[in-house]
């Protein structure tokens, strides 16, 4: 068996790069796509014209307009669209490896293993896979080729855009030595300012840590996982089913939300999305969280394990309302309402993405399957609300904005 290659391949601004490839007048200008300016939210992805003034995605969008000159472009997502540009995308990225693994919208990993043969040397594949992306959707992107994920991921970071980053085996120390310690998966704003306060600012600084020290600091998995990554040692599987941490959905609001009817409805989309996107990707989960942001901007999160694993909307919905409903914030002006599920039923394998409660269950589940079944399709081909069970009340007072 040849040596295990993973290639991760990044669209470069992507959100914003759509815009710019389908509206000609956009490009060499800054373009802003997320919240509307003069409104609450924030900057979801923009060009690399904007990047030069300092502005990046998560910054409040007001933030965003004080640092941006006049012929800045602003763009509410077309969330919907990008994901198709971004499936086809992974399609035209099989062509190279069966094993292509969606990371994120703009992100996949490829195993590239035993393919130079076919294609040639990494080089070769790199440049292939970004020819693939601008032949099929017409975007730039960078890639990072290494001996697992972690080298591979940090590799496509390495230059962007447009980079090209081969790392072979022999040189990912001398790679990762110079690069800042969070660089390593795991370690965020809790891990890094310990690590910085033992001394340590790159990565060959923390591999001079033996093992035991580290797992006294950080506990025995943590610990071994830092260890193990700064000499380049990680993950270094691609699996086109992986299972997602969790799927959810954000709703803000336009103004505080105040309405109990508005909310009700807001909070069954919320569940029929999470349970279409559940349902796609034959997931079933027992943990449901329900997260609310007052008008004051504190921001409280309720879970609630499920007795059996679901992916149905009215099974989601009635939770979450329950959920609501008990909540000290029921009633109050909200600002923002979310809804994640995760913890997912280990029997809805991998291999079985695209079926949907692959495993025949009893006759009332595999019926509740197929009219589920039935109700994605009719929703893909007509629209998110073509149909629905029947329970939600009259018109929109107030339109939920999808955040994410
Ligand atoms: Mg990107």
């Amino acid at each position: 068996m040849p040596a295990r290659r993973i290639l991760h391949i990044d669209l470069d601004a992507f959100f914003a790069s759509i815009e710019q490839r389908d509206h000609p007048e956009y490009r060499r200008r800054p373009v802003v796509v997320g919240a509307e300016p003069g409104r609450r939210g924030v900057v979801a992805a923009c060009s690399y014209e904007a990047r030069r003034y300092g502005v990046h995605s998560a910054m409040p969008i007001s933030e965003a307009v004080r640092r941006l000159p006049p012929e800045t472009v602003y763009l509410r997502p077309r969330i919907d669209y990008y994901a198709c540009v971004s499936r086809e995308a992974l399609a035209a990225l099989g062509t190279i490896s069966p094993l292509v693994e969606s990371a994120s919208i703009d992100e996949a990993y490829l195993d590239i293993s035993g393919l130079d043969s076919l294609f040639g040397p990494p080089e070769a594949i790199g440049r292939r896979a970004k020819a693939v992306i601008r032949e099929a959707v017409g975007l730039r992107a960078s890639v990072g080729i290494g001996p697992n994920r972690l080298v591979a991921k940090l590799a496509s970071d390495y230059r962007k855009p447009d980079g090209l980053t081969v790392v072979p085996r022999e040189r990912v120390q001398a790679f990762l030595d110079p690069l800042p310690l969070t660089a390593l998966r795991g370690v965020g704003p809790k891990t890094a300012p310990r690590l910085r306060q033992m001394g340590l600012r790159t990565i060959a600084d923390v591999r001079q840590v033996p093992l035991l020290e580290l797992r006294r600091r950080f506990g025995h998995l943590a610990g071994t996982r830092i260890y193990a990554q700064c000499r380049g040692q990680a993950d270094d599987t691609v699996e086109p089913g992986r299972r997602r941490q969790s799927i959810s959905k954000e709703i803000t609001f336009d103004s505080d939300l105040c309405e109990v009817e508005t909310l009700r409805e807001t909070l069954y989309w919320a569940a029929q999305e999470v349970g279409a996107l559940a349902r796609r990707a034959g997931r079933r989960g027992v943990s449901l969280t329900l997260k609310l942001r007052l008008a004051d901007f504190t921001t409280h999160t309720l879970t609630r394990s499920l007795s059996v694993p679901t992916a149905e909307d009215r099974t989601l919905f009635r939770e979450a309302w329950g959920l609501y409903r008990q909540s000290p914030w029921s009633g109050k002006p909200l600002r923002l309402i979310g809804l994640s599920l995760s913890g997912w039923d280990p029997s809805d394998a991998p291999s079985a993405q695209r079926e949907l409660f692959p495993e025949a269950g009893p006759e009332e589940d595999s019926k509740t399957a197929k009219l589920y079944r039935a109700l994605d399709a009719v929703r893909e081909k007509f629209g998110k609300d073509a149909l629905h069970f029947g329970v939600l009340p009259a018109a929109r007072s107030q339109s939920p904005k999808r955040s994410s």
